[in-house]
């Protein structure tokens, strides 16, 4: 028998991702998004594969079809939470700074909508949190047992409390109903099919870069960031999912690669073989300083170990950009 998959922002940019490596994996998946971020010609590709199947719909609707059984047609077997707008840049309208109401409800009430659904299927259950829940940290690397600076009202807190607080209602199904939960928390991932208008900075440069205008970066560029490709963090959130090692976890996926903001423009600007001149703006507040994830733990429970070399993984999204804008 097919075992049902279903990815809660399975139209983003991690989701659809996600969604095409668990169809070419034998499972048969059902996205749903409401498509406030995320875009449809992310899995456009999908949409007349028969194990595919696509529910335009918001987490947090009560009488979703979630909620309604899909008209009784499925049993789950495991559900992906990865619902939830993820930039921060206030300038780009697919950030959470554009979406503070949405981004907080579907990290709290679409959090518990999904719980309760995977109670009622005998789910398993992953939760895509974020190394935003370490705030502007003040140790790094980051590992799991970090309880991090977080800033409660300041313009990121909607994303951060949102996550802080899904964590613990995750824990709360568990020790609670018993649920089969992971908390996995997504450190800064990069890839084709990121948004152009996103506001991240790779997405940022590179088109930037692309069109020889000036590579805008925030800050001095010393603040740190730690890049992981698209295919390592799919390889990640699959290999969480699907051990059982990693039930009642929480567990840190990204590449420990530290790279400061500068040189990730230079870097970029060198790939690109761009005119393009580096400027420097306001850095926006509460921006993290430094950002590294401790791995250690999804190595030695899920043998997680990323292989794409920034240099190779930016020459295919470059890639990507080149020819989404022809
Ligand atoms: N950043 C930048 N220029 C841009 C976009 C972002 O210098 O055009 C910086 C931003 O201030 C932050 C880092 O790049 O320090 C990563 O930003 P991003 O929005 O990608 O995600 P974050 O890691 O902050 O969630």
């Amino acid at each position: 028998m097919m075992q049902t998959v279903l990815v809660a922002g399975g139209g983003g940019f991690i989701g659809s991702h996600l969604c095409g490596a668990l169809v070419a994996d034998g499972y048969r998946v059902m996205a749903v998004d409401n498509f406030i971020t995320g875009n449809k010609k992310n899995i456009e590709p999908l949409l007349n594969n028969k194990q595919f199947v696509l529910i335009e719909d918001d987490i947090i609707n009560e009488n979703s079809r979630l909620r309604q059984g899909f008209g009784g047609q499925a049993k789950l077997n495991y559900i992906f939470h990865l619902a939830s707008p993820a930039s921060p840049n206030k300038k780009s309208p697919r950030s959470y700074i554009s979406h503070p109401i949405e981004t907080m409800l579907a990290n709290s009430l679409g959090t518990k909508n999904l719980l309760d659904l995977a109670g009622e299927h005998g789910a398993a259950f992953l939760y895509a949190s974020s190394s935003e829940v370490y705030g502007d940290p003040l140790v790094s690397p980051q590992n799991e047992d970090y309880f991090g600076n977080v800033n409660s009202i300041g313009p990121r807190s909607v994303y951060d409390e949102g996550k802080r607080f899904s964590e613990a209602m995750t824990m709360a199904y568990s020790r609670t109903h018993n649920v089969n939960v992971r908390i996995v928390r997504i450190f800064n991932t990069y890839g084709p099919k990121m948004a152009a208008d996103d506001g991240r900075v790779v997405s940022n440069f590179i088109t930037q870069a692309l069109e020889n205008k000036p590579i805008t970066i925030y800050g001095s560029g010393s603040q740190t960031r730690s890049f992981c490709y698209i295919d390592d963090m799919v390889d990640g959130l699959i290999k969480a999912m699907f051990s059982d090692k990693s039930r009642g976890e929480v567990i840190n996926l990204g590449n420990p690669q530290e790279l400061p903001i500068i040189e990730l423009a230079k870097l970029i600007k060198k790939l690109t073989n761009s005119q393009s001149e580096l400027i420097h703006g306001e850095l926006p507040q509460d921006d993290p300083q430094k950002r590294k994830p401790d791995i250690t733990r999804a190595k030695r429970l899920l043998s997680f170990l990323p292989k794409v070399p920034i240099e190779e993984g930016l020459a295919k999204t470059i890639q990507y950009f080149k020819e989404s804008s022809l």
